[in-house]
């Protein structure tokens, strides 16, 4: 493993060894997972296989069929009426598709869960499962754009209400909750204010409203955190960013308990946002080596950031593995490591921002993150584009703001590339 300078993470000290173990949050011990399964990380991600078929692969195939079939009527009464396990049509399970949800389970501590076709469909059929007219959310403001416009423009449609918190107090949240709060929504990092939320304590507020918390791990991925473990209900996941990691196939996935996945299983099956068992079976395929990616993606950005902070040209560097980040003690305390995102404060702003990026040579100017390519990002003229600038402010996207999503290349090439184009 490439170990750069300790950055105050749990896994600083714990030797090479550490990239293999098993990333756990305070308290938590391997034998209180709801399994009692006691293998690693890693080998959880590279172990969890579909059952062989009689051709004894050693590579899990696609199964790339719409159908199943039936061994006789009787039998086929007994899967519809739920009496018997198997598969019966890919809406509803195939192989490849349960393969990446028993792998995220693992993963992520849930004992449940469901995958998607993207992560905006894992983020409305966690809301659109349990909501109901008359029913009210609270959801923080720092939210990927696509569902603040669920939040803000869909849902009400259908007569539920929803609070939008600015900033991280738990104090906050608890403020907003109302007696007809059925869900509260939070992300963190969140993209791309990387603003934290302190998982454990916003659970704690919600359930003492009687909601439940749903958690948007798609920064952090389960090798970083594990909200479940923190005390969330409910896991999404837009797996399109880290858990492909080369940017090509879209996914999502939704996990937590039996009983709650139950109702986002049977929303989604008549719904139809099914993942396709091709994209199931990339995703599936990535997740092996997820562990090792994000080390790499922690120990660039770690690098990068402590390479620009305090340069000039830039006014600020903020990422959670910095000691400058102002929720630096809270990133030690629920996350591995930093994560895989850099947000610069180009000096100039809009100008300075639009010369930097259009000075770039080998980082890619696009909108994706979590890809092997380091890519540039300037979310004030084109991701967040959409708000004011009074609500920019509000989620920290400032005119000058750039994101990097540090990608696998050398180091020294992601460097180098930035300092060019900063001139
Ligand atoms: C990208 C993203 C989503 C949406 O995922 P898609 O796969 O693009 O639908 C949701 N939440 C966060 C935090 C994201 O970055």
């Amino acid at each position: 493993m490439q170990k750069s300078a300790s950055d105050g993470f749990r896994r600083s000290g714990a030797g090479d060894s550490g990239a293999t173990e098993r990333p756990v949050n305070a308290g938590d011990r391997l034998d209180e997972r709801p399994d009692a399964d006691t293998r690693r990380f890693q080998t959880d991600a590279i172990r969890t296989q579909a059952a062989r078929s009689g051709y004894n692969e050693h590579s899990v195939p696609v199964y790339m069929t719409s159908g199943f079939m039936f061994e006789s009527a009787e039998h086929a009464q007994a899967l519809f009426a739920g009496e018997a396990d198997g598969t019966i049509y890919s809406r509803y399970a195939n192989p490849n598709t349960d393969e990446l949800v028993q792998k995220l389970c693992r993963l992520e501590g849930t004992d449940a869960g469901i995958v998607t076709a993207s992560g905006m469909a894992a983020v409305f059929a966690s809301l659109a499962a349990f909501l109901s007219a008359g029913d009210h959310v609270v959801a923080s403001r720092a939210l990927f754009g696509s569902s603040l416009q669920v939040l803000g423009k869909i849902l009400p449609r259908w007569g539920i209400t929803v609070d939008f918190v600015g900033g991280h107090d738990p104090a906050a949240f608890a403020a907003a909750l109302r007696p007809g709060t059925r869900l509260v929504l939070i992300e963190s990092p969140s993209n791309p204010g990387l603003e934290l939320f302190d998982i454990a304590a916003i659970a704690e507020v919600a359930h003492a409203g009687g909601a439940r918390l749903i958690v948007d791990n798609c920064f952090a991925t389960p090798y970083l955190q594990q909200p479940a473990r923190l005390g969330a209900d409910i896991v999404v996941h837009s797996a399109t960013k880290f858990i492909d990691g080369q940017g090509r196939s879209l996914g999502g996935a939704v996990l937590g308990p039996a009983e709650l996945i139950e109702e986002v299983v049977f929303f989604a099956r008549h719904t139809g946002p099914s993942l396709s068992p091709f994209n199931a079976w990339i995703l599936s395929k990535s997740l092996e080596t997820l562990a090792v990616r994000m080390d790499r993606h922690c120990d660039n950005s770690l690098q990068l950031a402590q390479s620009l902070e305090g340069r000039p040209g830039i006014a600020r560097v903020l990422y959670p593995g910095l000691p400058s980040h102002p929720q630096h003690a809270l990133a030690q305390q629920q996350m591995y490591a930093g994560g895989g995102i850099v947000t610069l404060e180009i000096a100039g702003g809009i100008q300075g921002a639009t010369r930097f990026i259009n000075r770039l040579q080998m980082i890619s100017r696009s909108a994706n993150l979590g890809d092997t390519r380091t890519i540039a990002t300037h979310p004030a003229t084109t991701t967040h584009s959409k708000l004011t600038d009074e609500e920019r402010a509000a989620v920290g996207i400032t005119p000058g703001l750039v994101r990097i999503a540090v990608g696998l290349e050398d180091i020294r090439d992601i460097i180098g590339d930035v300092e060019q184009a900063l001139g």
